[in-house]
């Protein structure tokens, strides 16, 4: 004899279905009246394999925000230096500095970082350079100036 977990009548023993309200009827459910769902056979969950959990290092690109190191950006102050100080020197910080923004925006944080310090140095020489020129150009202009021009 068996059980409906759902409306409690009483079943013969071998019938699927209960003729009252139709819930399917398991000898589990019928044995232990709690109403659980017929299980599968021992069928292991599909997550048992899961895909291969790569630590730090991993090659690759980052995920964004996430372990990436911070690769400075020059390009505002190339272009502000070539256009405001050293022409030549701004255009070769212009280029290494949007080539380590390129870099970056693919994930290649080495050659970013490389070339981002390149465009940093070209910058602070087109400064300390144009301090230099603005400096003698001055210094000239004081020795014309006390010489009489
Ligand atoms: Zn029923």
């Amino acid at each position: 004899m068996a059980r409906c977990p759902k409306c409690q009548a009483f079943m013969p023993d071998g019938v699927p279905f209960c003729s009252q309200c139709g819930c399917p009827l398991t000898s589990e459910s019928a044995a232990s009246s709690m109403g659980m769902p017929p299980a599968g056979p021992g069928m292991p969950p599909p997550m048992g394999q899961n895909p291969p959990f790569y630590p730090n290092g991993m090659p690759g690109p980052y995920p964004p925000g996430y372990g990436a190191p911070q690769v400075p950006d020059y390009l505002v102050w190339a272009i502000l230096e070539t256009l405001l100080c050293c022409l030549p020197l701004g255009i070769v910080a212009i280029v290494y500095a949007s080539q380590a923004n390129l870099a970056k925006s693919v994930g290649n944080y080495a050659e970013a970082m490389q070339n981002a310090n390149t465009a940093k140095t070209c910058i602070i020489w087109g400064v300390v350079g144009s301090v230099i020129v603005i400096g003698l150009y001055i210094l000239l202009l004081v020795i014309g100036a006390a010489g009489g021009l």
